[in-house]
């Protein structure tokens, strides 16, 4: 009997080739650029790939999704980052927080916020963090207070992925001060319809500048009891499950764009000549190659295990955060080489080695800083000291 089979299905296999084949012609070469340089978000191109399901991999079929896993969302996210991490986050972040309905949602809240996403094309957002709260979470002041029937949502967001695209966004704040700091916050969803919800878009991004970010301000906004998520006060452990399910999908975006970042160096050092020769026949060049190759494929195959284990309900977060800080370092790493290899072309913006330079950074930041998961590591591995 085999217990390990480190072959992809026929049907990931088929998912994998659909989603390279959809990244290779839908991310053109002018689409990439323009968005990139004029911080555009690609709606069109979102709801494409939304179509297709692309975004809705992880969705139950029962709301309409594509009632798959995150081992199958990682396969497609390697490959739209591959040949484009601005305009592959722009389509696969367009259902970000959705994970936390599929979770803790309650069946009505499902029924409305999960259709509104694969039958209405919906844009969602999930905000935790603001300018004082960013690593340290369980500092969050958003207030979220019961006033008769109603809960009144103030607070302001900030560096929220669709912030200023989204329809909704699951705001955590505070419902009440507990015993501890990490007790009392709740997920309130907040329709951005709602009086109140003031969006501003964050221009000069580093990279991934195809993506939306904005600072949400929320003034006295206004919501029932039917759009908070889960029991009150359990925000912060909702959060923290909600991030041992993503934080192999940004591995699986820093490994596409390390891939990226690997092809278009390879492609380079074979055609570029330096004293009469490809500079890819000087050895060091070969084993910078041959270095950053086999951390890609450890990152990959770190990836998919952390995704694994998430498909199966029983996350790991030391391999979930594992994944995400190597995986980050990896693409940094990458991309670094690649302009390198690219000598003074690669500084220059008409070369897309200095765009996956940009663009890897961001892996090692969002979703919890490369420190912070190595902190998550230790803590797993030696306990509370
Ligand atoms: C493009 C973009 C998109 C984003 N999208 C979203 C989103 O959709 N939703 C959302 O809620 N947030 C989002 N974020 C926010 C992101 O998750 C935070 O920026 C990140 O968690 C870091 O928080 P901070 O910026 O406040 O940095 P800080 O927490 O202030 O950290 C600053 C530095 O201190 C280090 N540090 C902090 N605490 C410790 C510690 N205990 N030990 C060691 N080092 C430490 C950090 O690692 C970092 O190097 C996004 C950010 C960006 C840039």
């Amino acid at each position: 009997m085999i217990f390990l089979d480190f072959r992809l299905s026929e049907e990931q296999e088929d998912i994998k080739k659909a989603a390279r084949e959809f990244a290779e012609r839908e991310f053109t070469k002018e689409l990439v650029e323009e968005c990139d340089r004029e911080e555009k978000y690609p709606l069109d191109l979102v709801k494409k790939a939304r179509r297709l399901g692309f975004s809705t991999i992880k969705i139950p079929e029962e709301y309409g999704g594509m009632g798959l896993t995150l081992v199958e969302e990682c396969l497609v996210t390697e490959e739209f980052y591959r040949v484009s991490p601005g305009l592959g986050n722009a389509c696969l972040s367009s259902t970000f927080g959705t994970e936390l309905l599929i979770l803790f949602g309650s069946e009505e809240q499902k029924e409305r916020y999960l259709r509104w996403v694969t039958e209405k094309d919906g844009i969602s957002a999930m905000a935790s963090t603001e300018p004082e709260a960013g690593s340290d979470v369980a500092n969050v002041k958003t207030k979220i207070v019961k006033e008769g029937d109603e809960w009144v949502v103030n607070g302001v967001k900030t560096f929220i992925t669709n912030g200023s695209v989204c329809d909704f966004v699951l705001v955590l704040g505070r419902t009440f001060e507990g015993k501890k700091r990490h007790e009392g916050l709740t997920f309130a969803i907040v329709e951005r319809k709602s009086r109140g919800f003031k969006a501003t878009k964050i221009r000069n991004k580093l990279g991934l500048r195809a993506s939306d970010t904005a600072e949400i301000v929320l003034k006295d906004v206004r919501i029932g009891d039917e759009n908070i998520l889960g029991e009150p006060g359990k925000g912060f452990y909702m959060l923290m499950e909600f991030f041992n399910h993503t934080r192999p999908r940004v591995a699986a975006q820093a490994v596409g764009i390390a891939q990226g970042a690997l092809d278009l160096a390879i492609n380079y050092v074979k055609q570029r000549k330096q004293f009469d020769q490809p500079i890819a026949s000087f050895q060091h060049i070969q084993f910078k190659i041959a270095e950053i190759a086999t951390r890609i494929q450890a990152a990959r195959l770190l990836t998919l295990q952390a995704a694994w284990y998430c498909s199966t309900g029983n996350p790991r977060p030391e391999l979930s955060s594992m994944a995400k800080w190597f995986a980050g370092e990896t693409a940094v790493m990458a991309a670094d080489w690649c302009v390198q290899f690219h000598g003074g072309y690669g500084y220059i913006g008409e070369y897309p080695a200095e765009r996956y330079y940009r663009d890897a950074k961001i892996t090692e930041i969002y979703e919890g800083t490369k420190e912070i998961q190595k902190l998550i590591i230790a803590r797993q591995i030696l306990g509370r000291i």
